[in-house]
């Protein structure tokens, strides 16, 4: 990996409180001192541009970090769900557009690997299943590939309400793909965009369980990057319109066999956390400059600790609690990733979603309201922080009020049961 000055900040979950091994531990240390050096200085002009941190993709390369979920066989770092969701955190505490756009990434090579491997499949398809993931790991691990994951429509497919719209129709050697995908991060960017759509095998057929997650490359004919990319936070995800005519894939572009992606959907719900660790290092970046500017040791903000106040210590201090439910209810809920989870295991990764993305706006709006005017001007970074954390609670298919929906009548219901 390339040299990089260590920082002071302490890890947000410490290792020998949150029993991490030496190995995660080193290779969340990786991650956060990379992104403290060199993607937290780049942060605020990818900001102010909308435009995609290129060099911090060149920087994750050189440090083996688009390959960390691919299994050290295949030439990756070989690290868990729960490793990599720590490492994501931390990339977010200092850049959380790079945090985000790596999660659409990663999770191409976590669900094709990992997660594919504890799913059912018959020995044939499984064996066509390991073939082809080794073609794509090989692209990411030995050829720097950037896979992006555009799932979202504009309708209800992308929370797993109906099938997507986005057709792929068989045909001699693969499939032809129409459609569109709104919000597709890392476009423009991405040397392949990860497609979920609807294998249409006769008129009228369509059915979620018929889902295919494909790789479609950037250069593939009848792919179109449109739209203009100007939101109010997340700027540096570039996440513009994908329009697809007619564009043909080879069978090989496949990430996840015919329904696979539909059972990892049904039975591997923490698929879905994936975006929270994001959410989580912003929340843990407001706390972070809140102590500091109180402390007065914020480069560029006026002079003086402002830290003698009691109202600014209670702020704080209810900050902290917030952070630290936070925290541990994410840690659980990820520590206990796996297939076929419990009821309640599946309820407490909703509650886990939904307070890390409103936990990370809410200490925003805390930190700006406790530290005060000169604290949110642009040339320091907690306007950033409070815009970015805004789109938490946005991101299907977790979205915040699916979260809520779910979560209440989960409690409320058994499985299978009715009213009548
Ligand atoms: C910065 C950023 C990056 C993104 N990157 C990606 C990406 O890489 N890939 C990708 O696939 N998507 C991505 N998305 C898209 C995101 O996941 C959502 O799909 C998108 O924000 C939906 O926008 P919309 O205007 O259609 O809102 P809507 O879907 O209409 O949502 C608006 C509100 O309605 C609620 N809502 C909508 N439908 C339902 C429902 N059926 N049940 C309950 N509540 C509902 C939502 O919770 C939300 O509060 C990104 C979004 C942002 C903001």
């Amino acid at each position: 990996m390339p040299e990089t000055a260590e920082t002071t900040d302490a890890p947000i979950f410490d290792p020998l409180a949150f029993h991490l091994t030496g190995e995660q531990a080193a290779l969340i240390a990786r991650a956060q001192h990379l992104a403290a050096a060199k993607f937290a200085p780049r942060a605020a002009r990818h900001d102010r541009e909308a435009s995609f941190p290129t060099e911090n993709y060149q920087d994750l390369r050189e440090a083996g970090l688009l390959a960390i979920c691919i299994p050290q066989s295949g030439g990756g770092l070989g690290a868990d769900y729960q490793t990599y969701a720590l490492a994501a955190a931390e990339i977010a505490r200092y850049c959380a557009t790079t945090a985000l756009t790596w999660n659409m990434h990663v999770c191409s090579t976590l669900w094709a690997g990992a997660l594919a491997d504890v799913l059912d499949m018959d020995s044939a398809v499984r064996a066509e299943h390991e073939r082809r993931r080794a073609i794509h790991f090989r692209r990411i691990a030995l050829e720097g590939a950037i896979y992006a994951q555009p799932f979202s429509e504009g309708n209800a497919s992308a929370i797993g309400a109906i099938p997507f719209g986005t057709a792929a129709r068989p045909v001699d050697g693969g499939w032809v793909i129409t459609g569109k995908k709104i919000f597709a991060s890392l476009s423009g960017n991405a040397d392949y965009y990860g497609v979920l759509c609807t294998e249409i095998a006769a008129e009228g057929t369509a059915s979620r369980r018929n889902t295919l997650y494909l790789a479609i490359p950037a250069t593939a004919r009848g792919l179109r990057v449109t739209g203009d990319w100007d939101p109010l936070g997340m700027r540096g995800t570039v996440s513009r319109t994908l329009e697809f005519a007619d564009v043909f894939v080879e069978h090989d572009a496949a990430i996840m066999p015919r329904g696979v992606y539909f059972q990892a959907a049904s039975r591997w719900p923490h698929m879905f956390l994936t975006l929270a660790p994001t959410y989580l290092g912003l929340a843990q970046a407001a706390f972070d400059f809140t102590v500091r500017y109180l402390r007065g040791e914020v480069s560029g903000a006026p002079p003086g600790k402002r830290r003698s106040s009691s109202v600014k210590q209670l702020t704080v201090a209810e900050m902290r609690i917030k952070l630290e439910q936070a925290k541990t209810l994410w840690f659980q809920a990820i520590a206990e990733a796996q297939v076929d989870p419990t009821p309640d295991q599946r309820l407490r990764a909703y509650a886990a979603q939904f307070s890390t993305m409103e936990t990370a706006n809410d200490l925003a709006r805390l930190a700006i309201r406790t530290c005060g005017g000169h604290s949110m001007f642009r040339s320091l970074p907690l306007e950033r922080i409070y815009r970015d954390s805004r789109c938490g609670s946005l991101m299907a298919p977790w979205t915040a009020e699916v979260c809520l929906e779910r979560i209440g009548r989960g409690a409320l219901y058994r499985d299978g049961e009715t009213d009548d």
